[in-house]
C-alpha cells in the first residue's frame, strides 16, 4: 500500500504534481473558447480554464467516449495490468459548465475563426486550443495490420489496452517457442520514446525469471545512431543493453513485415535488409492527426513540417501566424515534450498566459521542453529520466538519481502515476 507521502513523492517526481501552487487568479472575460480533443492535454486544460475563466464559454470536441491512460499501458504489455486498469469514461472528467461535442474536428479554419466537426457543426471560437494527440500510421509499414497484434508473433503496446494485452500473450509465446525478438522505434517525433526500450528491457527480464534467456535472441533496431537522443541516457541504456546480452542495431527503419514468413524489411543508407524473426514489436510512424495536417495550422518549412506537427512557440506553445491558437500536448510542433508528464507543465504555461493577457498583464509563463518518462529496466527497478528543451537532465529530487535504476523510480511508474494522472485531468495537480 503507498502511504500519501510516497505518492506524493512519486507523482512530483514524476514531473505530474506541481509543488505547492500559487493562488491563481481568475479572468471574467466571456471568451468563446474550443478545445479540439479531451485527452490528457484536452480534459486538463478545459479543467484549468474553467476555474480560471469562470464566464467564458468552454466547448470541447472529441467524439471518443473513453480516455485512455496510455502511460499504464506499458506495464499492460507487461502482464501485469489489465486493459480495464487504463481505461476511464471520459464523461467522468469533463468539467461542470463545460460543453462536450461528441464528434471529431473535420476541419480547422483558423482564418475565420471557427471549426467544423463530421456532422457539420460549425464551432466559433476566440481561441482554439489544438489538443488532438497524433495518429499512429501503422499502415505506413508494409504488411502491418494493428487487428493481428497478439497473432504471428506481432505485437505492439501503442494501439490501445487490448493490443498491449495481447502483446503480453504474444511476449509469453516468444518465450516458450524461442528465437529471435526484433524491438525498435520510427524514424518520426513520438510520444514517450522511452517505451520501446522498456517493453525491451521486460521482454528480457521476463525470460531471464522463467529460465529461458538462453533461448531467446534480442535485437534492438534503433532509427539513427542512437537509442535515445539525450546522449547520457543513450549511454546508460546501451551498457544495460550490453549488460543483458541485447544487441543493438543502428539506422534501421522498419518498412515491410511478412507477417506468415515473420520476416521484417528495414530500410538502410546503404539499400534494405531482411531479419527474420519469431516476435517483433512494432512502433509505427507517428504524424498529426490527418484534419490537422490538412489545415494550415501545422509548419509551412522545417523538420517539423513533413508530418504536420502545428507550428507553435516552443516557450508559450502560441501559434505565430494566428495568435488565438495554441497547441498542446503531443500535436504541438515542439521539439521533445511527447510525454503526458509533459502536458502537465504546458497547459499551466497556456492557461496562464491567457489568463494575464485577458485581465492586461503581459504574459509571462514559458515552457522548457520537460519531458519525462520512469526508464523500466526490469521487473521493480527503473531510471527517472526527467529532461528539457536542451537534453539537460533535470531530476526533479536530489535522492532520485536520474541514471540509476532505482525501486522508486519503478514505484513512481507502478503506482504514483494514475493517481497523479487523473489529478492532472481535473486541474488540480
Ligand atoms: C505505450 C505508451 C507509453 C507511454 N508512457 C508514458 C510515460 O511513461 N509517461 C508519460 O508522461 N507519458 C507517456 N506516454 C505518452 C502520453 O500518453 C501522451 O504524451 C499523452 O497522452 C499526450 O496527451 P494528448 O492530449 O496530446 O494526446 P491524447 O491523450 O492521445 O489525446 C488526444 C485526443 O484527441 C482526440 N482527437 C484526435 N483527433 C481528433 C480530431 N480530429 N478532433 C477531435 N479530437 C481528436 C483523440 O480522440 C484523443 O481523445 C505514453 C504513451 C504510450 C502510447
Amino acid at each position: 500500500m503507498l502511504d500519501r507521502r510516497t505518492f506524493l513523492i512519486a507523482g512530483a517526481a514524476a514531473g505530474l504534481v506541481a509543488p505547492g501552487a500559487a493562488r491563481a487568479q481568475t479572468s471574467p472575460a466571456p471568451a468563446r473558447i474550443a478545445i479540439a480533443g479531451a485527452g490528457a492535454a484536452g480534459l486538463s486544460l478545459a479543467s484549468r480554464l474553467r476555474g480560471r475563466m469562470p464566464n467564458a464559454k468552454i466547448t470541447v470536441i472529441d467524439a471518443k467516449e473513453e480516455h485512455y491512460f496510455q502511460p499504464g499501458f506499458t506495464l499492460v504489455g507487461a502482464g501485469l495490468w489489465e486493459p480495464r486498469d487504463v481505461v476511464f469514461p471520459n464523461a467522468d472528467f469533463i468539467p461542470r459548465g463545460v460543453e462536450w461535442v461528441r464528434e471529431a474536428v473535420a476541419e480547422f479554419d483558423p482564418e475565420g475563426n471557427a471549426l467544423v466537426t463530421t456532422g457539420g457543426r460549425r464551432v466559433a471560437y476566440d481561441f482554439l486550443f489544438v489538443a488532438t494527440g497524433l495518429k499512429l500510421d501503422y499502415a505506413a509499414i508494409e504488411g502491418m495490420d494493428p487487428a493481428r497484434i497478439g497473432q504471428d508473433g506481432i505485437a505492439s503496446i501503442y494501439a490501445g489496452p487490448e493490443a498491449a494485452a495481447a502483446s503480453y500473450r504474444a511476449i509469453e509465446d516468444f518465450i516458450r517457442t524461442g528465437g529471435v525478438g526484433l524491438f525498435g522505434r520510427p524514424p518520426t517525433e513520438m510520444k514517450c520514446a522511452g517505451a520501446p526500450l522498456k517493453i525491451t528491457f521486460i521482454t528480457e527480464d521476463l525470460a531471464r525469471r522463467q529460465g529461458r534467456r538462453e533461448a531467446v535472441e534480442l535485437i534492438y533496431n534503433a532509427h539513427s545512431d542512437v537509442v535515445f537522443t539525450v546522449p547520457p541516457v543513450n549511454a546508460k541504456v546501451h551498457e544495460l543493453f550490453a549488460a543483458r546480452g541485447i544487441a543493438v542495431n543502428q539506422g534501421h527503419v522498419l518498412t515491410a513485415i511478412d507477417a506468415a514468413a515473420r520476416r521484417a524489411t528495414y530500410r538502410m543508407a546503404g539499400g534494405e535488409v531482411t531479419l527474420d524473426y519469431e516476435f517483433i514489436h512494432v512502433v509505427p510512424p507517428m504524424r498529426a492527426p490527418d484534419a490537422v495536417r490538412a489545415s494550415p495550422l501545422p509548419w509551412q518549412e522545417g523538420a517539423l513540417a513533413a508530418d504536420g506537427w502545428v507550428e507553435a512557440d516552443r516557450a508559450t506553445l502560441r501559434h505565430p501566424r494566428y495568435a488565438n491558437v495554441f497547441a498542446v500536448g503531443d500535436v504541438a510542433g515542439v521539439p521533445r515534450g511527447k510525454t503526458a508528464a509533459s502536458v502537465k507543465w504546458q497547459v499551466p504555461v497556456v492557461v496562464e498566459n491567457l489568463v494575464a493577457e485577458a485581465a492586461g498583464r503581459a504574459p509571462t509563463a514559458a515552457f522548457n521542453g520537460y519531458t519525462s518518462c520512469p526508464m523500466v529496466t526490469a521487473f521493480g527497478k527503473a531510471m527517472l529520466i526527467e529532461f528539457d528543451y536542451e537534453g539537460t537532465l533535470t531530476p526533479s529530487f536530489p535522492f532520485i538519481a536520474p541514471l540509476e535504476e532505482l525501486w522508486i523510480s519503478w514505484l513512481i511508474e507502478e503506482k504514483g502515476l494514475k493517481g497523479a494522472y487523473r489529478a492532472m485531468l481535473r486541474g488540480l495537480a
